[in-house]
């Protein structure tokens, strides 16, 4: 789909509680023509979270409803939950000439290889274990029995570190964030040179 708009995909993985969120919100205040894609869930939202902004908050029955009618970019089932990326909502942004970060899972993000070659894949790690399980113990937005599944999910989602373009450890947010945008101009740079040379 990408190679016919202006605007940079880019995919954003990384273990539940590595803050990427935390990132990619970062990285989107860092300059105006980033934007996040907002997905849709069926998880319930979390006391802050609102319809539109954080998540499209689905029943399961509307979430399967999209899907039968090809709604998806992508989409998974995550901690037991569905979580997807309208196809409709990136296509807009791109054709814009804004450059579209989705932060998703890895098994979204193999889906997004085969749909949109020419976007660029990232892979947030913790800097060790024990930061990723402060990280989430201390996020308190989820009952421990939710903790626990997304502790244990870890080790399967970072063997799929290697699959991805590019792995950052996340140190600070600010400079992942900084790293990202470096990245993601570079990514533009090259794409520019190709386009030209093609010419
Ligand atoms: P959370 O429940 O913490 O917001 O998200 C749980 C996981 O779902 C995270 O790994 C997040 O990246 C992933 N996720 C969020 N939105 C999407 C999406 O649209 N598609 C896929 N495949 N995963 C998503």
């Amino acid at each position: 789909m990408q190679a016919l708009f202006s605007g940079l995909l880019m995919v954003v993985s990384g273990p539940s509680g590595v803050g990427k969120g935390t990132v990619c919100k970062l990285l989107c205040e860092m300059d105006a023509n980033i934007v996040l894609s907002v997905s849709a869930a069926t998880r319930e939202p979390r006391p802050h979270e609102r319809e539109g902004e954080h998540y499209y908050f689905l029943s399961r029955q509307e979430f399967l409803e999209k899907i039968a009618a090809g709604e998806f970019l992508e989409w998974a089932e995550v901690y037991g939950n569905f979580y997807g990326t309208l196809t409709c909502q990136v296509q807009k942004q791109l054709k814009a000439g804004k450059d579209v970060i989705l932060e998703i899972d890895t098994q979204g993000a193999m889906q997004i290889r085969s749909a949109c070659p020419d976007a660029v894949f990232v892979f947030i790690m913790p800097p060790s274990y024990g930061d990723l399980q402060n990280r989430l113990k201390g996020r308190a937005a989820d009952s421990a029995q939710s903790i626990s599944l997304r502790l244990s999910k870890s080790a399967e989602e970072m063997s799929q570190a290697k699959e991805y373009d590019y792995r950052i450890v996340n140190n600070t947010a600010e400079q992942t964030a900084e790293e990202l945008l470096d990245l993601l101009n570079k990514e533009k740079c090259r794409r520019r040179k190709v386009r030209k040379d093609a010419e």
